[in-house]
């Protein structure tokens, strides 16, 4: 091969080479292309997730503030705070279409209290939020409310005009600039098919992609649910503290509400007034009329109530056809003032057939008359019950626990043991109770004959007169130990009350005439101690009686029961109850014996000096007894 051959083949190699390697480059310019469009796709991809995820986190955030059971109000302001930032919007409320008498205007019911609220602060000194957006400035916004469709703008000016005096308008450019907005959307809200109010967004971009329409529309389908079920979880609240029949606050709420108004009071050393309503005569209405005119006299009630009342006053039906009033930063003055309003009020309105309806009121003053509040509702009812036994239809203040005397203190237990505790007495007792409760004044002889009345119903031997026995004896032997006057008035409500556990006793074994077996004198030594604590305790105002009556089986010589007690041990009021009761048991039949005459009754007391009771207690004992004549 000559030179030349050579040479032509070395440049046809070298083209091959040239060409190989242009080709290659040209891939690697392919290559470098579509890696950038990659990476540019990646990117964007990326960018759409990142969306995408912010919006399921806002979407999440809605679905939590939804099971919240947040109120309303909090669940839409921070449905618009979410929006914000997450999603870069500069602004966005909720407002709601408000059609007065001759304008319509957009009130805010929620933002996102950024931005424009600043700027609001500063250049108009208020707030977004007391704003009106006037419909005649822009209509086509109302428009499409009225049409429940999205609307888009860019005229961020005139919407801010709508809601601007004049003199404001010069102010709007400045707001403009100010915040960056260059477009905003406005979506309309349903709420059970009727219009709730518009989501409005105001964005830096000035128009809106396909994908953030989609998106805002399924954030405003998330909003209508969130709105649908902070009204129903609102609705189960109040339901849950109203009373069904007459829409007033129920006894639970009542009792929540006092229990925190005790602390507010005290902090503040500032009274509140209990008012106790009860409806008088209900039951003949219900007699006479029929039930449904009793509820109507019932929501008569309810309505004065709900008329009188300031808003800050809480107003319940506690049940049946009883009313209680909390009068905050009332004291009883003000509220014998309200109580006789609410009296007369009831008074005067005639029903259909029924006619007049009147009311008995009680009333306390937290501060005046105890600092209890237990003991305060204890009182409110009785000077109610008070009121029902001068006359009903009158008012009747509560008098402090220190200024009761021990009559009223008895009978006021003895009626809370009634309506409390439901023992279980023949309706025939409790019938004639309920009249000697409620129809006679309170006097030694109605406690008397009230206590008579109920230990005739588990002690049928119990004589007429005998409480009166038992108190006059048992206070003539504590003058003897020297007693204070306080101590004597809690031994005689003790006197009428320690064997008020047995009223729990079963029947069969009180008048059983074969001797009771163990179980049973087990049963009636026991069980009435322990049920007199559980009748008794909830009474707050006889709760320091119940140490004494526990106590009234203990022997001196420490024989006694339940807590084999002895000497000092034992209260000498629990030891004067224990000679006295012991005294007129043994001049009563037993299904077991007959009655015992007076001396050998006395004889069995001093017999048992110092086993059962104190002798110097068994002394005084017969010296009463032969000084006195208790026995006519
Ligand atoms: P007093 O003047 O002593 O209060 O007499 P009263 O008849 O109103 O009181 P009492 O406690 O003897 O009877 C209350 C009655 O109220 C008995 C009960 O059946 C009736 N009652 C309770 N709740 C309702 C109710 O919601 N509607 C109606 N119609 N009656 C009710
Ligand atoms: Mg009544």
């Amino acid at each position: 091969m000559g030179l030349f051959d050579s040479i032509k083949k070395f440049k046809k190699e070298l083209d091959k080479v040239e060409s190989t390697v242009y080709s290659g480059k040209q891939s690697l310019i392919e290559l470098y292309e579509l890696n950038k469009q990659l990476e540019a796709e990646i990117a964007l991809r990326t960018k759409e997730l990142d969306t995408a995820n912010k919006q399921m986190l806002t979407l999440q955030h809605i679905w939590d503030m939804m099971n919240s059971s947040k109120p309303l109000s909090s669940v839409l302001n921070a449905i618009v705070s979410s929006l914000q930032g997450e999603l870069g919007y500069l602004y966005s409320c909720i407002a709601k279409k408000i059609t007065d008498k001759d304008e319509n205007y957009l009130q805010m019911l929620a933002c996102s209290g950024k931005m424009f609220c600043d700027i609001f602060k500063n250049d108009f000194n208020c707030e977004p939020c007391d704003m009106k957006f006037r419909a005649d400035d822009i209509k086509e916004l109302f428009e499409a409310i009225e049409k429940n469709e999205i609307y888009q703008s860019n005229d961020i000016e005139t919407l801010i005009k709508s809601a601007v005096t004049d003199t404001e308008t010069k102010n709007i450019a400045t707001i403009l600039s100010k915040s960056g907005a260059q477009s905003y959307i406005l979506i309309p809200l349903r709420n059970n098919h009727v219009h709730f109010g518009s989501l409005i967004v105001f964005s830096s971009r000035e128009d809106a992609t396909e994908n953030e329409l989609k998106f805002l529309k399924l954030f405003s389908q998330q909003i209508e649910l969130a709105i649908t079920i902070a009204n129903l979880f609102q609705a189960v609240k109040e339901q849950a503290i109203t009373d069904g029949m007459t829409g007033l606050y129920n006894r639970r709420y009542f009792e929540e509400f006092m229990q925190k108004e005790v602390i507010r009071a005290k902090r503040q050393n500032q009274k509140f007034t209990i008012i106790g309503i009860d409806l008088d005569h209900l039951k003949k209405i219900n007699d006479i009329y029929g039930h449904n005119y009793g509820d109507i006299a019932i929501k008569t009630i309810s309505e004065v109530l709900k008329n009188s009342c300031r808003s800050i006053d809480i107003a319940a039906r506690m049940g049946g056809e009883e009313f209680n009033v909390l009068l905050q930063g009332v004291d009883s003055q003000g509220g014998v003032i309200f109580a006789e309003r609410i009296r007369k009020a009831v008074e005067c309105i005639q029903l259909d057939k029924i006619g007049h309806i009147t009311a008995s009121i009680g009333v306390g003053t937290f501060m005046e008359h105890s600092e209890e509040p237990d003991e305060l509702m204890e009182l409110v009812d009785h000077a109610m019950y008070e009121s029902k036994r001068s006359g009903r239809n009158r008012v009747t203040v509560a008098k402090p626990t220190s200024e009761t005397s021990w009559q009223e203190v008895a009978i006021e237990t003895f009626a809370d043991i009634l309506a409390k505790h439901q023992i279980p007495l023949d309706k025939k007792t409790y019938t004639l109770l309920n009249k000697k409760l409620k129809e006679m004044n309170i006097n030694n002889e109605m406690v008397y004959q009230v206590s008579d009345t109920l230990v005739s119903s588990y002690n049928p031997e119990h004589e007429k007169g005998g409480t009166k026995k038992k108190v006059l004896l048992a206070t003539l032997l504590a003058k003897r130990f020297d007693l204070d006057k306080e101590s004597i008035d809690k031994l005689k409500i003790a006197v009428l009350l320690y064997d008020i556990g047995n009223t729990m006793l079963p029947k069969e074994i009180l008048g059983k005439a074969e001797p009771l077996n163990e179980d049973e004198i087990n049963s009636i030594k026991r069980h009435p101690v322990i049920a007199a604590r559980e009748i008794l305790e909830p009474i707050s105002r006889v709760n320091d009686i119940i140490p004494i009556i526990e106590k009234h089986h203990e022997n001196w010589d420490g024989s006694g029961y339940p807590g084999n007690y002895s000497h000092e041990n034992i209260p000498i009021e629990s030891q004067i109850i224990l000679i006295v009761d012991s005294y007129f048991a043994l001049m009563e039949n037993r299904p077991y014996r007959s009655a015992m005459s007076k001396e050998e009754a006395l004889n069995i007391i001093l017999s048992e000096s110092d086993n059962k009771w104190n002798s110097s207690l068994a002394n005084e004992f017969v010296s009463v007894i032969n000084n006195e004549d208790f026995n006519d």
